[in-house]
């Protein structure tokens, strides 16, 4: 009889501690292995070998199987170890991130990886098609312009542009499908402005010494351009490299520049792919290098030879996983992930996150600034309009200004594009009924119902509730009108201001398959106005772009939460930079009912220092000068959750000898405050509690925080609470 092998195994389960099992065969660390737990079947990773069982031996059982699949790799292991010790949660949760069970599909990767490319091909080709269309437009208008104009100066400006497009017109006609996607072998390539040169020897510099760098570079600056410099250079020595970006949905523009470039040296990796494109992209790590590019789930690809990760956007919100556990940052984890595999890190934005300006000032990063647009013609002019006196003034035309509507007519007029953004989406954020002033709200949550026309619904933005809308009040039988404007309104209103321009609208209510066509159909300039909500904010390059505006930008402010100003700050700046990318000058205007605050001072054109919000943060005591862990408490009975949570806090308070407060004190060891309602206080029929626990930042850290998850793990064994506290490392 073979002899018998304990191991530990980690499940796709939320499990303190990894259970063990007896293999009579040989296993190794990373295996997967088919075992039984709790009358169930699972396949799971084998963590240790050779472990000896503290528990009663002969109630360990066998393992069922070796799977088939490729062992687990150590890095993975190890990134793993650091995310669930962390973010306290479990290795089962990191496991279960890492490896979703998604749903089988048929093996036809490699007629699915030549059918992507022919449809690239071909769409390369039908883009330089429309481009040129577009051109041929776009001269028209000039021409109009041109007769129109009455003094020379300005005719013979026009004159030139028209030349400028001529010239632009033959270059295209001559090229072969460039430049979107190369011939199979043929790569574009760049030179580097000598600002980006510039920039790129310094980040070489501090990579050499192991320094994390921070590219801080202007929106236009070409970072892009700087990535893939340093990129290439890590293919050519055999290196792969990871390049995350917060949203891949609206990568596309970004993925076809990197093709363009790259070749078949790009991977694209993004949530929700199918367990077969995992594979594909696995087996593809294992062979050459490669860049993957990305989103945070990519992190936990079985990289091999990783010689660079490079995090766009590094500021974005969207890194952050905060629903289910592991609530990693995707950024901090890639840092870790690089030091893993001995690999460097370039973070870039051209708003970075207090967390990474705070790193530069201790000295663990290193921050290297790129202040130059790489086309000439500077930032967008910024107008503040303000919606108060306009309104007085008449100046309102539903949801847009005059100015704003002055402005979108002479940027079509002149040929070119507009993005208007709206921080909301339905119809109308809120309906109210105009004989007894009720508005409907969520039976589920504490959140008023939305209005979508189109659907003829009223829906819950938080748990997908949703009902037919009838027009009457379900109180007293009035009649029901929408309060606010959201981007449907708004595309419905611009559209009958411009009904010729096509306008389209882009936000989480247009199906995934439409904002591809979508997209296109803006850059190819048959869609010349495009209504959005954050969305439309983030990545995009196009070359029509002049004008953005943003309504009602008041809904970015005033929430409570120390960190509303600063990504406020950080939207409006991103926005900023979509527009006049081609050294065209754009325009970008802001329509405030608080034209005054703070936020707007850098568009007004004072210049607050860049570290204002980092001083703010240190003087209160915020993180990143400490720590934050919020849990987060849900259960459906209201005065159970009341009565635990109090006891919880009190348990917490009692075990670290310190007492409840309102305000954290920074100075503190720990402090906490709480139990407190969050301004959502119920979703879905679960009430929601918070607690806050803020810990200083020093050696002890990483024990209290075992010590926090040890004791809610004793506190919910106790009060047989288990499931109902959700622990947030690192809020956002
Ligand atoms: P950022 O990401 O910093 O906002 P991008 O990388 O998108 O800026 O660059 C802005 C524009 O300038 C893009 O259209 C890009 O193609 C162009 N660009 C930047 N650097 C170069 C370069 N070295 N050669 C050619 N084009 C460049
Ligand atoms: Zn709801």
């Amino acid at each position: 009889m073979d002899a018998k092998q304990f191991i530990s195994v980690i499940l796709p389960l939320r499990l303190s501690w990894t259970p063990y099992y007896y293999a009579t065969v040989p296993v190794e660390r990373g295996m997967r292995v088919r075992v039984r737990f709790s009358g169930k079947e699972y396949v799971g990773v084998v963590r240790e070998v050779g472990v000896r069982p503290e528990t009663d031996v002969a109630r360990i059982l066998p393992i069922l199987s070796v799977e088939a699949l490729s062992p687990v790799t150590e890095g993975e292991l190890r990134l793993w170890d650091f995310v669930a010790s962390y973010y306290l949660c479990t290795l089962g949760e990191v496991y279960k991130a890492a490896y979703p069970v998604l749903r089988i599909e048929k093996e036809e990767s490699a007629l699915r990886t030549q059918q992507r490319r022919e449809a690239r091909l071909e769409e390369a080709l039908r883009k330089r098609e429309a481009k040129m269309e577009r051109l041929r437009e776009r001269r028209a208008a000039k021409e109009v312009l041109r007769d129109k104009a009455r003094k020379a100066e300005k005719r013979a400006e026009y004159e030139a542009a028209i030349a400028a497009i001529d010239a632009e017109l033959e270059r295209l006609s001559q090229a072969a499908a460039e430049p979107d996607a190369p011939a199979a072998g043929k790569r574009l390539e760049t030179r580097l402005s000598p600002a980006q040169q510039i920039a790129k020897n310094e980040i070489d510099k501090y990579l050499l010494s192991k320094k994390v760098v921070l590219l801080n570079g202007i929106t236009g600056s070409g970072k892009t351009e700087v990535y893939l410099a340093l990129a290439r250079e890590q293919l050519q020595q055999g290196k792969s490299v990871l390049y995350l970006v917060p949203e891949i949905a609206l990568s596309r523009q970004l993925e076809d520049r990197l093709r363009a470039h790259l070749g078949e040296t790009l991977l694209t990796f993004h949530s929700g792919e199918t367990e077969a494109h995992r594979r594909d992209v696995a087996q593809a790590l294992s062979k050459g290098p490669y860049v993957v590019l990305g989103t945070r789930s990519a992190l936990f690809l079985p990289h091999r030879n990783l010689g660079l990760v490079i995090v766009d956007e590094e500021h974005d919100a969207s890194y952050k996983q905060d629903s289910p556990a592991p609530r990693y940052q995707g950024r901090d984890t890639a840092v870790m992930l690089a030091s893993i595999h001995g690999a460097r890190t370039v973070l870039g934005s051209a708003t970075p996150s207090m967390e990474s300006l705070y790193n530069c000032r201790t000295g663990l990063f290193a921050q290297v600034f790129l202040r130059e647009r790489y086309y000439e013609g500077g930032e967008a002019d910024v107008e503040i309009i303000d919606t108060i006196a306009e309104r007085r003034k008449r100046g309102m035309v539903g949801s847009l200004s005059r100015r704003l509507i002055a402005h979108i007519r002479e940027t079509l007029d002149a040929g070119e594009q507009v993005i208007l953004l709206r921080g909301r989406r339905s119809y109308a954020p809120m309906v109210q009924c105009e004989a007894c002033g009720d508005i409907p709200h969520c039976p589920h949550c504490n959140v008023a119902l939305s209005y979508h026309k189109s659907a003829g619904r009223m829906v819950c933005h938080y748990c997908g509730f949703s009902a037919p809308f009838t027009g009457t009040c379900g109180k007293c039988g009035g009649a029901l009108q929408p309060l606010g404007a959201g981007t449907q309104r708004i595309e419905e209103e611009v559209a009958a201001l411009f009904p010729e321009a096509g306008v389209g609208r882009l936000d989480s209510d247009t199906p995934p398959a439409q904002v591809a066509a979508l997209i296109r159909s803006f850059s190819e300039g048959r869609t010349r106005i495009l209504v959005g909500t954050q969305m439309v904010s983030k990545g995009f390059d196009f070359e029509g772009l002049t004008l953005v505006a943003i309504l009602a930008a008041d809904t970015l402010l005033g929430q409570q939460d120390f960190r509303a100003d600063e990504r406020a700050v950080q939207l409006l700046e991103q926005f900023r930079g979509r527009c006049g990318r081609r050294g065209k000058k754009g325009l970008f205007v802001i329509q405030t009912a608080r034209p005054s605050h703070p936020v707007y001072a850098r568009f007004r054109g004072e210049d607050p220092s860049p570290d204002q919000f980092l001083e703010e943060r240190s003087q209160f005591g915020y993180p990143p000068f400490s720590r934050l862990v919020t849990l987060i408490l849900k259960d459906t009975s209201e005065a159970r959750l009341d009565h635990l949570a109090s006891a919880l806090a009190l348990h917490l308070c009692t075990a670290f000898g310190i007492r409840p407060s309102l305000l954290a004190d920074p100075s503190a060891r720990v402090s906490l405050t709480g139990p407190y309602k969050p301004a959502m206080d119920r979703v879905a029929d679960r009430h929601i509690r918070h607690i806050r626990i803020v810990l200083k930042r020093d050696k002890n850290l990483s024990h209290n925080k075992e010590q926090i998850l040890t004791l809610i793990n004793t506190f919910e064994r106790e009060k047989a609470w288990s499931g109902h506290v959700a622990i947030d490392v690192d809020p956002l």
